[in-house]
């Protein structure tokens, strides 16, 4: 099998971990979700968890180089690059670095696929979810400084690969299995 790199994008609370898992097993591809690693670390309390907690509860990023190198330790361990990358890159010295990665590991990046949901919805979606999973980065403070933080640091990203004639734009509304529907229509 050859290499496939999908990149899931989107603002906070567009749904990207439910479609990069199913996703994932459709393409048969690894799904790598840098905030699940990183609330990995936090739980077994690592020093990448213990520097990360109160960042990622202030709900700003993570260091560049932390993340990169995360990343790049769960490249290491595949045998071939067959990856679906959520929640990374989310700057421009994250995309820069990927760059860098998928050419060390002779990988190319197939499509990046982005998430397009009304911020309105994001924050109720996001609010709800603080409810259920009790994530600390879910109140409504924290999730309008991660929409702006995203707004700011991750959504230039978008015309950068656009400009690669990499992007995908899927309406994440209405119903998870429409979405997935709409997400493979647009990557065939
Ligand atoms: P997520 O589950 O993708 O929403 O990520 C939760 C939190 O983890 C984010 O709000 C950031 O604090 C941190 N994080 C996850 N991925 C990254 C990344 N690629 N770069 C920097 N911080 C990240």
């Amino acid at each position: 099998m050859s290499s496939e790199v999908l990149l899931m994008m989107g603002p906070p609370g567009a749904g990207k971990g439910t479609q990069a898992a199913r996703l994932a097993e459709a393409h048969d591809l690894r799904a790598l979700s840098t905030g699940d690693m990183l609330r990995a670390h936090v739980s077994q309390g690592t020093d990448l968890g213990r520097e990360a907690k109160a960042i990622m509860e202030a709900g700003d990023l993570v260091p560049d180089d932390l993340i990169v190198a995360m990343v790049r330790s769960e490249l290491d361990e595949l045998e071939e690059i067959r990856v679906l990358l959520d929640g990374f890159p989310r700057t421009p010295g994250q995309a820069v670095a990927l760059d860098a990665l998928l050419a060390e590991f002779g990988a190319e990046m197939t499509a990046a696929v982005v998430l397009e949901v009304p911020e309105d919805e994001l924050v109720r979606r996001l609010v709800g979810r603080a409810e259920e999973l009790g994530r600390s980065d879910d109140n409504e403070a924290t999730v309008r400084h991660r929409m702006s933080v995203y707004h700011d640091a991750t959504k230039p990203l978008l015309d950068f690969y656009d400009a690669r004639g990499l992007l995908r734009r899927v309406d994440g509304t209405g119903e998870m299995s429409d979405v997935t529907r709409r997400i493979q229509e647009a990557l065939a």
